[in-house]
């Protein structure tokens, strides 16, 4: 395989451990501020994260490349309003969703058909990200600020439930 694709490959495993940090940090966040909901919502988002690393981890010992696992940096961002981790989160989606462009790109450059396809999982998976992100930010200014509206918000929140990916290597 292409070596830039190869070492892409093994950077994107890290960057999706780190998504599942940034997404448990963003848990922690609710939890403490006892709303148990949104705490559930990144719990799981964090999960989803840790099956899209082990994806692409699958996927290079699949294809015989080696596998070398990095540092999983400090989830560094500071949150203080309910609507902080919202933004942070849609923010982050569009960043991995640059990432997953690069490395489809490469890809496309090596004429590796193969990772291509692989990737195609990711670019629709991204597209809902995205638009999961952006959609609780409008939900959360349009009934957030009001205390019901919040409690309500919350408990939808609460019902996500874990389901795993529909790629399987
Ligand atoms: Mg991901």
């Amino acid at each position: 395989m292409n070596e830039t694709v190869a070492r892409l490959l093994n950077e994107q495993i890290n960057k999706e451990f780190y998504s599942a940090y940034l997404y448990l940090d963003m848990a922690i966040f609710y939890d403490a501020m006892d709303l148990d909901g949104y705490a559930n919502y990144y719990t799981i988002q964090a999960q989803e994260e840790r099956d899209h690393a082990l994806l692409f981890m699958k996927y290079m010992q699949s294809n015989g490349l080696k596998v070398t696992l990095d540092a999983i940096g400090k989830p560094d961002k500071t949150f203080e309003t309910v609507l902080d981790p919202l933004e942070v989160a849609a923010e982050h989606e569009r960043y991995v969703t640059a990432l997953i462009n690069n490395i489809y790109h490469e890809a496309h450059q090596a004429k590796d058909y193969r990772t291509m396809k692989f990737l195609d999982w990711f670019v629709d998976e991204q597209m809902e990200e995205e638009n999961n992100a952006d959609t609780m930010i409008s939900r959360y200014k349009l009934f957030g600020q009001d205390p019901k509206g919040l409690y309500l918000l919350d408990q939808e929140y609460a019902g996500r439930v874990y389901t795993a990916p529909s790629l399987t290597l």
